[in-house]
């Protein structure tokens, strides 16, 4: 079932068409509402008239992450803030986080969007939508809230934590899908055993999934353990959010990236090189109806491959691989996305700490766990050791990762030179 039949289904010439005339409207309405682009441009001694075919647009300079942080937090914007309705943000001290901003059809289109992807996995009015997914500054759970809603079907709010409590509701609601992050999902199956709960004679039919690095292997975990049917969904916070690509049910074939909203193409992560479709590299974004927060080029760190042959759902856009790597060191731990550079400015506002620390990722059960093994001075560790400035500079540091990361670690205080020889910053132990 489509929710768009005349878009998802437009002939491919048609499409490529129709992304032209969006791409030539974006690029003079950036180059005329924010500096950043009029000035990048200007660098790269484009204007964009020049920019008449698809073919042209690797002309155009890459928008990056660094970008985003240099012009924290409203530069990017390209409308005034009276035309803003909403406003979302990535984790991460001042400077360190990315902020996105929404006008009234921002949030239309969104809506839209993601309610494209839930019809593209099936559901109807008649569905009832357990959404476990972030409600707050991340877009994860707002996202998917309005698309279930203009679909028709019921949501319950729930967002992510109170496990026990999203047991209960799975049992009582009677819920038939459920949205969360694979992590999560395999979470609530674990806790639901161990409350004696049958989880796979739950009501739920279908899941939606996403946010997170995950394999076909952990797709298989979760369909048994509910008993459903897995689907994976693609967002990006920079682009929108959720709703960028969504895999139809024809099911493990890969995502469908709406590209009358979105033009993708696949580079060379070291060159900048533009690669053939269907080879694999880093997908770089540039959304074509955005209002506030346009982004031209936009390097998603994300590895995956296109894949340009037909769909047998009839839907014309080309689809992506699931993605399992990434080009540059972001992690994702428990569905939000963290850089150890983060981490690292955190520790340094942090008195008596040294500059050497080590971020250790493992998993408990379903769930992602972090060590933060971090150097302080040394003498806290002499004759005159100070236990209680010992726990008072790890209080510090167990709530700066909390407050600004949304991640609680556990903190190991270690002497200096103690974290040098391993010379890694970061011991990721997860198998997706
Ligand atoms: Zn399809």
């Amino acid at each position: 079932m489509m929710y768009n039949d005349e878009f998802e289904t437009l002939p491919r010439e048609a499409l490529k068409a129709l992304q032209i005339k969006r791409l030539q409207q974006v690029l003079q309405r950036v180059c005329a509402t924010v500096c950043f682009y009029k000035k990048s441009f200007a660098a790269a001694k484009i204007s964009p008239d020049a920019i008449r075919s698809l073919e042209d647009l690797k002309k155009l300079p890459f928008t990056t992450r660094e970008d985003l942080r240099n012009n924290y937090p409203f530069g990017l914007f390209a409308v005034p803030m009276s035309n803003i309705v909403r406003l979302h943000a990535s984790s991460g001290t001042s400077g360190r986080s990315s902020v996105f901003s929404y006008t009234r059809r921002d949030l239309d289109t969104w809506t839209d969007l993601t309610a494209r992807s839930l019809a593209a996995a099936g559901l109807t009015k008649n569905d009832m939508v357990h959404n476990a997914f972030g409600y707050g500054l991340l877009p994860g759970g707002l996202g998917l809230h309005y698309g279930i809603e203009k679909i028709g079907a019921s949501v319950i709010p729930i967002s992510d934590g109170n496990t026990k409590r999203q047991i209960t509701i799975l049992q009582d609601f009677g819920p038939t899908v459920l949205c969360a992050t694979p992590s999560f999902a395999l979470h609530l199956a674990e806790e639901g055993r161990a409350m004696g709960v049958d989880m796979q004679s739950l009501q739920l039919r279908v899941g939606i999934f996403g946010a997170e690095l995950w394999s076909n292997a952990t797709r298989d975990a979760i369909e048994d353990a509910f008993n459903i049917k897995a689907l994976n969904i693609f967002g990006l916070s920079e682009m929108m959010g959720p709703g960028i690509a969504m895999e139809c049910l024809e099911g493990r074939r890969g995502m469908h990236i709406y590209e009358d909203h979105f033009i993708v193409e696949t580079i060379h992560p070291e060159t900048g090189d533009v690669l053939p479709e269907g080879e694999e590299g880093e997908l770089v974004f540039t959304s074509l109806t955005r209002e506030a927060f346009p982004l031209v080029r936009y390097r998603s760190g994300e590895i995956s491959r296109l894949i340009p042959e037909p769909c047998r759902c009839g839907r014309t856009h080309i689809r992506m691989e699931r993605v399992l790597k990434r080009s540059d060191d972001m992690l994702t731990i428990r569905g939000i996305n963290i850089f150890p550079a983060q981490v690292e400015a955190i520790l340094k506002a942090i008195d008596g700490v040294e500059p050497d620390y080590q971020l250790i990722i493992d998993k408990v059960g379903a769930l992602d766990a972090v060590e933060l093994h971090v150097e302080v001075g040394e003498k806290f560790f002499g004759e005159a050791g100070g236990v209680k400035e010992l726990q008072t500079i790890e209080k510090r540091i167990v709530k700066d990762m909390k407050d600004y990361l949304s991640i609680s670690p556990r903190v190991k205080l270690v002497a200096p030179q103690t974290l040098k020889e391993s010379g890694k910053k970061v011991i990721d132990r997860r198998t997706i």
